[in-house]
């Protein structure tokens, strides 16, 4: 709306930063958030993990430890769960999201499953490899 003189524009963004891949660490600098890939396939969180991966780079540094290693402890299999979880979504419709919910809500504690899928079980493990084709050819330009 305002007439700004920008100068030495360069395009920084872009969309769906999803990894699997993840660069935690180049040349010296920690890359949290976005910046290493870090949102969940499905339900994105990704306010979530740039904050928490911004704590762990604080840690990291102020205890000398490996910031990948603390990254990857962190984020590691809830990515990859995030990978079957986007891969059963679109396998079913978007009429089992009514289904889904309706099965958590007659669940004694619905958060024990929802922790569940979100942290890469049994079941994840088993259907990683034919989610992992799925989601590397529907979405190439993802590093998965
Ligand atoms: C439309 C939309 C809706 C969303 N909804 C949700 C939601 O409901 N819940 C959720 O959790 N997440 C949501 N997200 C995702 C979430 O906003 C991002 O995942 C999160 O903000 C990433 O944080 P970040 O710190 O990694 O990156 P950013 O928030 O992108 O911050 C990076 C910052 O670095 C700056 N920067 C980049 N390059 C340079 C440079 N060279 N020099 C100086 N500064 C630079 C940018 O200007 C920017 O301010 C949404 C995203 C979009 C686009």
């Amino acid at each position: 709306m305002l007439d700004l003189d920008i100068q030495e524009p360069a395009v920084f963004g872009g969309i769906g930063s999803v990894s699997t891949k993840n660069i935690f660490e180049k040349d010296g600098k920690l890359f949290i958030g976005e910046a290493a890939g870090l949102q969940d396939m499905l339900w994105g969180f990704g306010m979530r993990y740039a904050i928490v991966s911004g704590y762990l780079a604080a840690q990291s540094i102020i205890g000398n430890k490996s910031f990948t290693r603390l990254a990857q402890r962190r984020f590691g299999l809830k990515l990859k769960a995030g990978v079957v979880n986007r891969f059963v979504w679109e396998m079913l419709s978007r009429s089992s999201y009514s289904l889904t919910l309706g099965i958590m809500k007659r669940e004694k504690d619905p958060f024990r499953s929802l922790y569940s899928f979100h942290n890469f079980n049994l079941l994840q493990k088993l259907v990683y490899p034919l989610a992992l084709r799925y989601v590397r050819n529907h979405y190439p330009k993802l590093s998965v």
